[in-house]
């Protein structure tokens, strides 16, 4: 399931484009994290996006959408990094201004409750939105996909982060661990409190969490974690029901969609 989704992705990455320029791909993702931001080709797709200032406009839903003055996601932070060079290259890292904001504000409240730990954002939306093969939605810039932290004997475990776009391949059980090795797991406080603090600098710019999308057997091992009861009572919806394919997909990432608050 996961190979025909992997199959997807690296045509998707070929064939599709960002509506602006075309860049050359560099696959850089074995470098190691520190020389990353030296990618002269990330720097020049950076500059080549630069932020305006101007409000974006999302128009449609998530799954049939469109994004207007797009907003290139900053490619790292002191706590945070994109999860895969050829895909910030090839434009898959735009979002609403408002959904920037409330991004990278969290991981600034983050870096003063989670022990120095450094997050990865995976894909949003192209910068005019419209169809990101493979995924069913992250069409007008408000969906985002969230790399799951991970933990080797209850240690901060790091070794699967910088894979690059395979990541998404990656399979964990119902307890959310890691099939190749199951000391591996997924650390659930850390998603619980990143989760909360979304939602709550979201409320101040607008928007709200309107959806996550983790896969449902993980739910309770999410809600069990020491935010857990807060995020329950936070009033957060979580996906019920998903297809086995979309359900299989969410174990090493959960997507988020925000959305404004009428
Ligand atoms: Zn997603």
């Amino acid at each position: 399931m996961k190979i025909k989704l992997l199959t997807i992705f690296s045509l998707s990455l070929i064939l599709i484009t960002s509506c602006h320029s075309q860049v050359n791909m560099a696959e850089s993702e074995k470098k190691p994290l520190e020389t990353k931001n030296q990618n002269p080709e990330i720097q020049k797709f950076i500059l080549d996006n630069p932020d305006d200032g101007e409000p974006s406009v999302s128009k449609g839903v998530v799954s049939n959408g469109t994004l207007l003055n797009g907003k290139l996601l900053p490619y790292s932070g002191s706590n945070f990094q994109y999860f895969a060079d050829v895909s910030f290259l090839k434009g898959r890292a735009f979002v609403h201004s408002s959904v920037k904001k409330i991004v990278v504000d969290s991981y600034k409240i983050l870096e003063t409750k989670s022990s120095n730990h450094r997050f990865y954002l995976m894909e949003s939306s192209n910068k005019c939105g419209g169809k990101l093969d493979p995924h069913k939605t992250h069409q007008n810039g408000t969906s985002i996909d969230f790399m799951m932290p991970l933990l080797k004997n209850n240690q901060e475990y790091i070794g699967l982060d910088t894979i690059g776009i395979t990541h998404y391949l990656l399979n964990f059980d119902d307890r959310g661990r890691y099939s190749e090795d199951t000391l591996v797991k997924i650390n659930f406080d850390l998603v619980a409190l990143h989760l909360l603090e979304l939602n709550k600098v979201a409320k101040k710019n607008g928007m709200k969490i309107g959806k996550v999308i983790i896969k449902l057997e993980l739910k309770d091992e999410l809600f069990a974690s020491i935010y857990g009861k807060e995020l329950l009572s936070n009033g957060i919806y979580f996906a019920q029901k998903l297809t086995p394919l979309i359900n299989g997909v969410h174990d090493e990432h959960y997507h988020v969609d925000f959305e404004f608050i009428k």
